[in-house]
C-alpha cells in the first residue's frame, strides 16, 4: 500500500514575495496602482545606473502606458528607443527576428540596452525571446492581467503553423499598473481569471501524474513541495479574489495579475510547467493548432480556450472517478492499440495539422507509449489504490457546478459555442489532447484502463456538462 499521498500537501498559502524569492529570474515584481511611474528606479536598481530603454509597445497598449511609461522615463532622465508595433499582432516568431535584428542594430555607448515590453502576453511573449536571443535581461510592464505567461521562463510563440513554448530568460523586473489593468478590455481579465481557474486541473493531475511515476509511466512528475504550495496552497483564495477582475475592480485585478505571475515563478523553480498546466492546456493547445478564431477573425485568446479546457477537463476527471467502486467500464471487444496503430490514429487525428507538427505529436506518441507488460503494472498499481487516488483528487478537484458559477462571476465563457466550436466538436478535441503532451494527467489514466471512450460518451451524453 503506497501512503496517502496528499498527508503533507496542506501547505500554507506563500505570499507573492515568498513566491518570487523561490525564482531564480525575476528580481522584482510590483504590483500596484501607478507601479509605472516607479519603473525608473526599478530599471536603474535592477539593470544598471544609466540603462538605456527600448520601449516595444503594440498600437493598443503604446496609448494605454507605452507613452506614459516612455514620458516617465525620458523625465526621470533616462534615454529611450521606441519599437511600436500594429495592434492586435499575433505572436508569430517573424516578429521575434525583425525585433532580434532592431536590439542587435541598437548599440549603446551610454549603459546597458534594456528592452522593455509595454503591452499584454502576445508582446511581452516577442520581446522575450528577442531579448533572449541577443543576451539581453528585459523588463515587463504589462498591460492586461490576461495570460500567465509573464514571469514564465519560456515565450509561445506560433512556428511553422504550430505554437511552440520557446525557451528563454524571464523577465528581471516586472510592473503591472492596476489602473492600467483595470483599462483593458474585460476579456483580457477574464481571459487571465481562466488561465488561473486551468491550475484546479493542474493540480489534480499531478497527483495523478505522481502516482503514476510510481508506477513506473513516462510523462509522470513526483510532487514538488514548494512548487504545490506556490501554485495550490492559496489557489481558491486567490480566485475569490480575482473573480471581479473583468468589471475593472483594481484590487481584483491586483490579486488576478498576482497570482498569475505566481505560476510563472513556480514554473521558474520548477523548471516545467508540470506544477501550472495540464489536460486543461492540452484542449487549448490544440485549439492553438487548429488556429481556432471567432466569427469575425479574431483570434480565441489562450485564456478562454484554457477556460472550456478546464470545464472539460473537470468533467472529464468528475466522470472518471464517478464511481467509488473503481473506474467506468472498458467497452465490450476492447483492445489495447499497438504503437503502429496508434501512430496512425494520431497522424489521422493530425491530418489537418501542419507536418512540424505533426511530427511533434507523432514523437510524443511514441514517448507516451507502454508496452502491455508495463501498462499492465501502472493499471494495476492504479486498481490498487483506486480509492485512495479517487480521494485525493476529489478533495483538490473545484465541483463542475461550483467551478461554473465562479467562471460566471468571472466573465468567462462557458459554453463551447462562446470560443466558436460546438458542443460535440469540443468534447471530441479530447481525443487530440491527450495524444500531443508527454505530461500524464486524467486523459491518460482514463486512456491507459481502456474507459477514455466511456468516460467521453457520458460527457457528450450528459445533460450537465457544457451546458
Ligand atoms: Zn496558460
Amino acid at each position: 500500500m503506497i501512503p496517502y499521498i496528499m498527508a503533507n500537501r496542506k501547505c500554507a498559502a506563500l505570499s507573492l514575495e515568498d513566491c518570487l524569492s523561490a525564482a531564480d529570474e525575476t528580481e522584482v515584481c510590483v504590483v500596484r496602482e501607478n507601479a509605472l511611474e516607479e519603473a525608473p528606479e526599478i530599471l536603474r536598481d535592477c539593470f544598471g545606473a544609466d540603462p538605456v530603454c527600448f520601449v516595444v509597445s503594440g498600437g493598443y497598449t503604446y496609448e494605454a502606458a507605452g507613452k506614459r511609461l516612455e514620458e516617465a522615463l525620458k523625465s526621470a532622465g533616462l534615454e529611450v528607443r521606441l519599437h511600436v508595433f500594429p495592434p492586435c499582432i499575433h505572436a508569430d516568431y517573424a516578429h521575434v527576428e525583425a525585433l532580434s535584428r532592431l536590439f542587435a542594430a541598437s548599440p549603446s555607448e551610454r549603459g546597458p540596452l534594456v528592452p522593455v515590453a509595454a503591452g499584454s502576453g502576445t508582446i511581452n511573449d516577442v520581446v522575450k525571446r528577442a531579448a533572449f536571443e541577443q543576451g539581453l535581461p528585459y523588463f515587463c510592464a504589462a498591460t492586461a492581467a490576461s495570460v500567465d505567461g509573464y514571469t514564465a521562463n519560456g515565450a509561445a510563440l506560433l512556428y511553422e503553423g504550430f505554437k511552440q513554448t520557446f525557451p528563454c530568460t524571464a523577465p528581471r523586473a516586472v510592473a503591472a499598473d492596476t489602473k492600467v489593468l483595470a483599462r483593458a478590455p474585460a476579456y483580457l481579465a477574464s481571459s487571465g481569471f481562466g488561465d488561473l481557474a486551468g491550475k484546479i486541473t493542474a493540480g489534480t493531475d499531478w497527483i495523478i501524474a505522481e502516482k503514476a511515476g510510481r508506477f513506473g509511466a513516462p510523462g509522470a512528475a513526483p510532487i514538488d513541495e514548494k512548487a504545490w504550495a506556490m501554485t495550490q496552497s492559496g489557489l481558491m483564495d486567490a480566485l475569490n479574489a480575482s473573480a471581479d477582475a473583468a468589471k475593472g475592480d483594481c484590487s481584483a485585478l491586483e490579486a488576478l495579475f498576482s497570482a498569475l505571475a505566481v505560476t510563472g515563478f513556480a514554473m521558474q523553480y520548477h523548471k516545467s510547467s508540470r506544477p501550472v498546466s495540464s489536460a486543461e492546456h492540452s484542449f487549448s493547445h490544440v485549439w492553438e493548432m487548429d488556429g481556432l478564431t471567432m466569427q469575425d477573425g479574431a483570434p480565441v485568446t489562450h485564456g478562454h480556450k484554457v477556460t472550456i479546457g478546464t470545464l472539460l477537463a473537470t468533467a472529464f476527471t468528475e466522470l472518471f472517478f464517478a464511481d467509488s467502486a473503481g473506474p467506468p467500464e472498458t467497452p465490450r471487444g476492447f483492445a489495447r492499440p499497438g504503437l503502429p496503430e496508434r501512430e496512425a490514429a494520431a497522424a489521422g487525428a493530425f491530418s489537418r495539422a501542419s507536418a512540424t507538427a505533426r511530427d511533434l505529436v507523432l514523437k510524443t506518441v511514441g514517448e507516451k507509449f507502454m508496452e502491455p507488460e508495463r501498462a499492465k503494472q501502472v493499471n494495476a498499481g492504479f486498481l490498487d489504490c483506486w480509492q485512495e487516488i479517487r480521494s485525493a483528487v476529489l478533495e483538490r478537484l473545484l465541483p463542475y457546478g461550483e467551478l461554473r458559477a465562479l467562471l460566471k462571476r468571472a466573465a468567462c465563457p462557458l459554453a463551447a459555442e462562446a470560443i466558436n466550436l460546438s458542443r460535440t466538436q469540443a468534447i471530441a478535441a479530447a481525443r487530440r489532447a491527450q495524444m500531443i503532451r508527454n505530461k500524464y494527467s486524467v486523459l491518460d489514466l482514463a486512456w491507459d484502463l481502456g474507459c477514455f471512450e466511456t468516460v467521453l460518451a457520458a460527457l457528450e451524453d450528459s445533460g450537465q456538462y457544457l451546458r
